[in-house]
């Protein structure tokens, strides 16, 4: 929806930035153990969508359900306790670190926050924390900055677990990084989301970071999910044309989709804010129709007969029957 109004401090920074994203219609369910990418290019408010998940951001409309109770409408005081079941992991580690505390700190802080732990025994949780997340060694006394992006991105990560979390929102978990450190932290998240029985959701603009962390993708595009597809029948067979043309802009490793489509994805963004009427990827898809300039596309469900999953595409190309 249009305005997101920002319940606590410590995210007030992002309300710039964030308040003007509109998220609309979005109809998302991320089951128990499973890792759901969304993707979409920067603006279309997947970000937003992330922190609304855990009700760091509040819709204006709409519900949100976690492990079935109803968290739409809770207080802070009252989502405090849940908090420790929702975790989120940040862009940038370097600024979402405190600078001025100790890693040890940063990792004891929440534990006892949460009453979790006190005093050695919090510590002793920070350091094993820390080998959880390849960080052996003596570091609970010093400072984020002594550590490389990447490291400080396994502290992030060691961060979310110390509250022992059920759940964990990532958002552009790796962009911030090198790409030699990228495939390293994609591993830890797939340990860690094992070894800690976790359920995620993966934000990221770049389907091939996707591709190899996620059981399912939802596209987004200017606020709405246009396709919903289990991610190898996502990288198979996209039906959106957004989708496609996603696919056709990334480069792919093992060359097997062709470009034969114009680029459509680096023509600038039409505001989420005064979206385009009809089907808002109207202005930028190659198989535009007279209907999609007025009339909007409902989510379509296709069942693959083979495997029985199903998956949703925004798009009047399905909506006859
Ligand atoms: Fe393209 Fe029309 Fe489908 Fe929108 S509804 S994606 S404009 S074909
Ligand atoms: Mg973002």
């Amino acid at each position: 929806k249009k305005h997101f109004p920002v319940n606590s401090d410590f995210f007030s920074r992002y309300l710039s930035r964030e308040a003007v994203h509109a998220v609309d219609g979005v109809d998302l369910t991320v089951e128990r153990g499973q890792t759901l990418g969304l993707v979409g290019e920067s603006g279309c408010g997947k970000s937003t969508l992330g922190r609304c998940l855990l009700r760091l951001l509040s819709p204006t409309e709409g519900s949100i359900y976690f492990d079935g109770e109803e968290i739409t409408d809770l207080s802070q005081r009252q989502l405090r306790s849940r908090r420790r079941n929702m975790q989120m992991v940040f862009q940038n580690p370097r600024s979402s670190l405190n600078p001025r505390q100790t890693v040890g700190e940063i990792l004891t802080n929440p534990i006892e926050f949460h009453n979790i732990a006190a005093g050695d025994e919090a510590e002793e949780i920070a350091r094993t924390l820390l080998e959880d997340v390849g960080l052996a060694g003596n570091h609970v006394n010093r400072y984020p900055h002594e550590f490389s992006g990447g490291q400080q991105q396994r502290i992030g990560i060691a961060r979310a677990l110390s509250v022992n979390p059920d759940f964990i929102v990532l958002d552009e978990p790796v962009s911030a990084l090198d790409v030699s450190v990228q495939a390293q932290i994609l591993q830890l998240i797939e340990q860690i989301k094992t070894e800690y029985d976790l359920t995620l959701v993966f934000i990221s603009h770049d389907l091939n970071v996707v591709r190899h962390v996620c059981d399912e993708v939802a596209v987004m595009y200017l606020g709405e999910i246009v396709e919903n597809a289990p991610v190898d029948k996502l990288f198979e067979n996209p039906m959106h044309p957004y989708s496609q043309a996603l696919l056709n802009s990334v480069a792919l490793p093992d060359a097997s989709k062709s470009v034969d489509r114009e680029n459509v994805i680096n023509e600038d963004l039409p505001s989420p804010i005064n979206p385009p009427s009809g089907c808002r990827f109207h202005t930028r898809c190659p198989e535009v129709m007279d209907e999609c300039r007025s009339n909007k596309p409902s989510l379509c469900t296709r069942v693959d007969s083979d495997t029985q999953t199903s998956r949703l595409a925004k798009c009047h190309l399905y909506d006859r029957k």
